[in-house]
């Protein structure tokens, strides 16, 4: 019996019988136990993840990263129009590479940067931008939401958790989730409710802000890594987000009205009246400058920190009209790719887009309707055709009329 257990194999790193272990695996020389094995299997992958991390973060090089015309022809096979904006987010983008590129040069010039905000109605592309910026970007991206976020102690996400989706996609890494975008939208959700400073509490305005400012200043900050609220046994990581671009977007509903007042109150001279009369009435957003931001209730310095403004136009009939075909991935062609993976070549009369456009403009949808309604449209056809042995479908006026009518557009209007 003595003799027995003498022979029998042991694990050759912990020394364990073959009947004490789950399984053993014979090698040349020796054996391994199956918690060994996979206890080697996690230093592996530590040491692997070390050695990763140690050898840092991909080079930049700005030979072959795209210039700035080239991020927004990138750009334009997206989203159409807001040419502004786009010109300013890809010199933004190219800029922030610049800038982590930037040596210690000696003579004292540091580029900083240049955090964005952008400023249109809801529903005219600005996540929409971010989102495609992101596709093309060298460098760590994410979106957040500025509406969860309220002032620490209270119910919402701390600042400090705009950074946590950053980490994520950084895989944890720091260095590199330093050197990120956070596009942060909604920012006219923190917007404190007038002019003045409050004399209540303001949960999530001016006290959002202020530790917003430490993050688009540049500062270390301690980032929860699970996101949501600190607690106190949890592990922070620090991030330095000097290096980090914020882009901002916000609808900043009803700011159209302080530009007016202010170019209003600024036609008294001798030039108001050439002044006045090349001020466009329909399109106020063009002339939207810093104080107006202060207007809406911005704090003055984070203001400061978001040097670069820029806004998008109103979509008119014929930015919609394209929105719906042109971009490379148009609702239309949407639908024909949904239709042709039935076999079943779909086709529209043009005049249905002009229909649909119609109703866009005449129940006040903008963009987001567009698609809402095609859906309205086709839903009928989608549940038959591909049961129905068919290899064409046109879309006809008529149809369409026919369905929309059916379905009650007016309900759309709450989507
Ligand atoms: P917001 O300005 O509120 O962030 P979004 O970018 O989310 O608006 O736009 C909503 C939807 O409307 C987009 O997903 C897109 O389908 C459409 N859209 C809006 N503006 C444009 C545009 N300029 N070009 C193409 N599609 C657009």
């Amino acid at each position: 019996m003595a003799d027995s257990k003498k022979h029998q194999n042991r694990c050759s790193f912990c020394g364990r019988s073959e009947s004490e272990v789950g399984l053993l695996i014979t090698g040349m020389d020796g054996y391994i136990c199956d918690s060994c094995a996979m206890q080697a299997y996690e230093i592996t992958q530590e040491a692997l993840g070390a050695a990763k991390k140690a050898a840092g973060i991909p080079e930049l090089d700005l030979q072959k990263l795209p210039k700035p015309v080239e991020i927004k022809a990138f750009l334009d096979q997206y989203v159409i129009g807001q040419d502004d904006a786009k010109r300013f987010l890809s010199v933004s983008v190219y800029n922030h590479y610049k800038r982590l590129l930037q040596k210690d040069s000696g003579d004292d010039v540091e580029i900083e940067k240049s955090n964005i905000i952008m400023v249109g109605s809801t529903g005219t592309g600005k996540t929409l931008l971010a989102r495609t910026i992101a596709k093309l970007l060298h460098v760590p991206f994410t979106i957040v939401d500025a509406t969860v976020l309220t002032e620490a102690g209270y119910v919402g996400e701390d600042i400090e958790s705009i950074l946590t989706r950053l980490l994520q996609v950084a895989d944890y890494n720091v260095p590199l989730a330093e050197r990120g975008i956070v596009f942060i939208d909604e920012i006219d959700k923190i917007a404190r409710k007038g002019d003045n400073p409050s004399i209540t509490r303001d949960v999530s305005g001016e006290g959002v802000q202020q530790g917003l400012l430490k993050l688009l200043e540049g500062s270390v900050v301690n980032v929860p890594p699970q996101g949501g609220r600190k607690h106190p046994d949890q592990k922070m990581i620090p991030v330095n987000t000097k290096n980090i671009l914020f882009i901002c977007g916000g609808a900043f509903d009803g700011i159209e009205k302080k530009i007016a007042q202010r170019l209003n109150t600024h036609v008294v001279g001798y030039n108001s009246v050439r002044n006045t009369a090349t001020i466009d009435r329909t399109n106020m957003m063009q002339y939207i400058a810093p104080q107006d931001l202060k207007a809406f209730g911005l704090i003055p310095e984070i203001i400061g920190r978001l040097p670069v403004l820029t806004y998008l136009n109103p979509l008119d009939r014929t930015a919609l009209r394209a929105i719906l075909t042109e971009p490379k991935n148009s609702i239309i062609k949407q639908y024909v790719k949904l239709f042709e993976m039935d076999g079943v070549k779909l086709e529209f009369e043009d005049a249905v887009f002009e229909y649909v456009v119609d109703k866009a403009i005449e129940y006040k949808l903008g963009a987001r309707g567009l698609r809402s309604i095609v859906e309205t449209i086709m839903m009928d056809a989608m549940y038959e055709i591909p049961s129905e042995h068919q290899d064409r479908f046109v879309v006809t006026l008529d149809y369409a009329k026919r369905q929309l009518e059916k379905a009650n557009v007016a309900r759309l209007q709450n989507a």
